[in-house]
């Protein structure tokens, strides 16, 4: 899944190719993608576009008065292709949710694997309509975002588990499950600690870690072609995805526990004082 960082990538990659073209036309593939319905896709056609920014983890392209967003959600992606087929995008068996040819010939398409519709497009007059957009928290690449800010989010989450607290995109936009794993891991904290219960100097060592990580992983992905994101999110990951490998800090195994629908990993000797996380789910069902 793509988070903050390839998003951040995706966002200047397409602002390279895209600014100043204008939209040829947008081809619907799988209809439950998109998630408005007034303007219609056509009213974008024609338009030129003038900035692809993200807000989160979602891409905003702004043509002439109208916005382009999307959401690439878990199994979403983007292909660049420097020269799109003239026929015609079908509904068919492939994983191609949505095309956007330019007037050169070019253009993109999100592509969605597997069999969950999670993709999300929309077209608005205002970014700001869209509820997910509009409630997003702060974004930890602003200066906006300093130790102060994060200490009164923690604060506010009361004893939420900091793991659920970093992902929710209203109070920190654009970490997802795979860094919030990594920053854990580089703060050394347990990803099940109540967010309240941090000291002073966690919560320091948390909000170097939270810049830490992003500024690495958008550095590693800065200048990579769409294509080749997704290879380097997962090769630039320490723990997360890593269960049963060793922890490049410590050496100890890296180990998994389940969490709200997914799963995250860490290291118990780096965050958890050596203990194994027991799976809540699975002892409330045994109760
Ligand atoms: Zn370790």
């Amino acid at each position: 899944m793509p988070e903050m960082p390839e998003v951040e990538s995706l966002a200047q990659f397409l602002t390279e190719r895209c600014v100043g073209h204008a939209i040829d036309r947008i081809e619907l593939v799988a209809f439950s993608a998109l998630k408005t319905y007034d303007p219609p896709l056509s009213a974008l056609h024609g338009l030129q576009i003038e900035s692809v920014t993200r807000r989160g983890k979602f891409l905003d392209i702004s043509t002439q008065g109208l916005h382009l967003v999307f959401h690439l959600a878990r199994a979403g992606w983007l292909r660049w292709r420097d020269s799109l087929p003239e026929a015609p995008a079908r509904p068919g068996k492939g994983p191609l949710a949505l095309r956007v040819r330019l007037d050169d010939g070019s253009g993109f398409d999100l592509t969605e694997a597997g069999t969950q519709r999670k993709l999300a497009v929309y077209v608005v007059t205002d970014p700001m309509s869209i509820p997910m957009v509009a409630t997003l928290g702060p974004d930890p690449l602003t200066d906006e975002f300093d130790q102060a800010v994060l200490a009164g989010l923690l604060a506010k989450a009361g004893r939420a588990q900091i793991k659920g607290v970093l992902k929710d995109q209203r109070t920190i936009a654009g970490i997802g499950n795979a860094y919030s794993d990594e920053i854990l891991h580089a703060a050394k904290l347990s990803p099940f600690k109540p967010s309240n219960s941090l000291t002073e100097t966690e919560v320091g060592t948390l909000f170097v870690a939270i810049k830490n990580e992003l500024a690495s992983a958008i550095k590693r992905a800065d200048g990579l072609a769409a294509k080749d994101l997704k290879g380097e999110k997962k090769s630039g990951l320490r723990v997360h995805g890593r269960a049963g490998e060793k922890c490049d800090v410590c050496g100890d195994t890296i180990a998994e526990v389940s969490f709200a629908d997914s799963s995250l990993q860490y290291c118990p000797t780096c965050q958890t004082g050596g203990k194994k996380l027991a799976d809540r789910r699975l002892s409330k069902l045994l109760k």
